[in-house]
């Protein structure tokens, strides 16, 4: 199928994935009805007077999916292309990465349209005020938990928690998941995508008769995700040969070092440069032969004319919606075993959980107690889709939409919701 704005538009690829997973399933016809859109998009705009005196205004958006199974939850990304139906989608994702990882908790995302490398200090912190200021009314630690994502941090989570607290008159640390350690944030928040997406690898290593030791690994985008992926895999003796980000990337058939690759980056801006590599652009990079390949950047980057020349055994999906539906066909086809984002990419809304489950409790537990957490919870998530993968015979993709379509269902139904 050609490459049309129509099949590489994220709601409408979360939408077929839905109508698949409840045909399959045999389930009635309404739980498509209902989960098809979100239940509620709230579009805002935040004025923000600039440092030079000038008053721009953003637009902003929360979309939350469904709520059946608990509140809902998920990222809030700054990002200078974002649509709404990106949103919804991501919303959507949200849904089913709670409901695999069986999560008490629905699928939100947010956005606000911006380039925060262009917004001073003071102009982010007056935006991200303005932001939850706009969308209070529907969010809050019993409705809808932002988060981190694309572009924005702890930081950014402070001040909101700090603009919510000041209009409720009182602390509300559970509003957000992903603050400083300070602030009631989790151990082990920081590095959890990248650690449940590397566990994900693993458990898939293991399925698959593959040795981690000396494995070749490519890693997609250098953020968050991408950048402690390739250090937690690397420490486990696995060899990540090739990295790179907006700017471009680097190849190294001896391995790299992903630390210093992470200072280089810090030092310069971009992991381009680093000493002893070589360039290679984004789609010789994904094409590269390894055994495991991450995506941790953005959506639609694995398309079909990518996916014809992918030599990776395991595609481990640290970012929401890499691959097209056309490529994730071509990939099953070459028998390339890829662990979908709303398992491989669920360790940063997994650690989120605990975090609010920590902000409740006012309890806080150490690193090593909450990664043996995630691993324990990354691990049977896998397992059930991987059940459901073999006894099914589908992809470990339709294996997991199976799995929480499936769950949050029953939800709506228990909750007569569907009948
Ligand atoms: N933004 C992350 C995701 O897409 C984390 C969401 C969360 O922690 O709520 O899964």
């Amino acid at each position: 199928m050609a490459r049309t704005e129509e099949t590489l538009n994220p709601f409408l690829i979360a939408q077929k994935q839905v109508r698949w997973a409840v045909t399959e399933l045999g389930l009635p016809d309404a739980v498509y009805e209902i989960l098809k859109q979100p239940l509620r998009v709230l579009e805002v705009s935040i004025p923000v007077v600039m440092d030079d005196g000038t008053v721009r205004v953003f637009t902003g958006f929360r979309s939350q999916h469904n709520d059946a199974l608990g509140p809902t939850k998920g990222g809030l990304r700054f990002f200078t292309e974002v649509s709404v139906d990106e949103v919804k989608a991501l919303s959507m994702w949200m849904t089913f990465k709670c409901a695999v990882l069986g999560l008490p908790y629905g699928g939100g995302k947010g956005a606000i349209i911006c380039n925060p490398k262009e917004l001073s200090k003071r102009e982010l912190e007056e935006l991200s005020r303005g932001y939850i200021r706009n969308v209070s009314q529907i969010v809050g630690p019993e409705k809808d938990i932002p988060a981190p994502d694309v572009y924005t941090n702890p930081q950014i989570m402070a001040w909101m928690v700090d603009e919510f607290s000041r209009m409720r008159e009182r602390n509300a640390f559970g509003l957000m998941t992903g603050k400083p350690l300070i602030l009631g944030g989790s151990a082990g928040r920081n590095e959890a995508t990248g650690r449940g997406c590397v566990t994900c690898a693993v458990e898939a290593c293991k399925r698959l008769g593959i040795k981690l030791d000396g494995a070749r690994v490519v890693v997609e985008g250098y953020g968050n995700a991408g950048s402690v992926a390739a250090r937690l895999i690397h420490d486990m003796g696995a060899k990540v040969i090739a990295v790179n980000d907006s700017k471009g990337g680097i190849y190294r058939a001896e391995g790299l070092d992903p630390r210093a690759v992470l200072e280089h980056k810090e030092k310069t801006g971009s992991v381009v440069g680093f000493p002893g590599s070589e360039p290679v652009s984004n789609e010789e990079l994904l094409q590269l032969e390894c055994e495991i390949l991450i995506p941790a950047a953005l959506e639609n980057q694995i398309t079909a004319e990518v996916a014809q020349g992918v030599k990776a055994a395991i595609i481990s999906e640290a970012a929401n919606g890499p691959t097209t539906p056309e490529a994730d066909e071509i990939l099953a086809e070459k028998g390339v075993f890829v662990i979908p984002d709303i398992l491989a990419s669920a360790g940063g809304v997994t650690v989120s959980y605990f975090e609010w489950v920590q902000n409740i409790m006012n309890y806080y537990w150490t690193e090593e107690e909450v990664n043996e957490k995630l691993r324990v919870m990354m691990a049977r998530a896998f397992d059930a889709v991987y059940q459901m993968h073999r006894t099914k015979n589908v992809t470990m993709r339709r294996a997991a939409f199976m799995v929480a379509v499936n769950r949050v269902a029953e939800a709506m139904k228990v909750r007569g919701w569907l009948d």
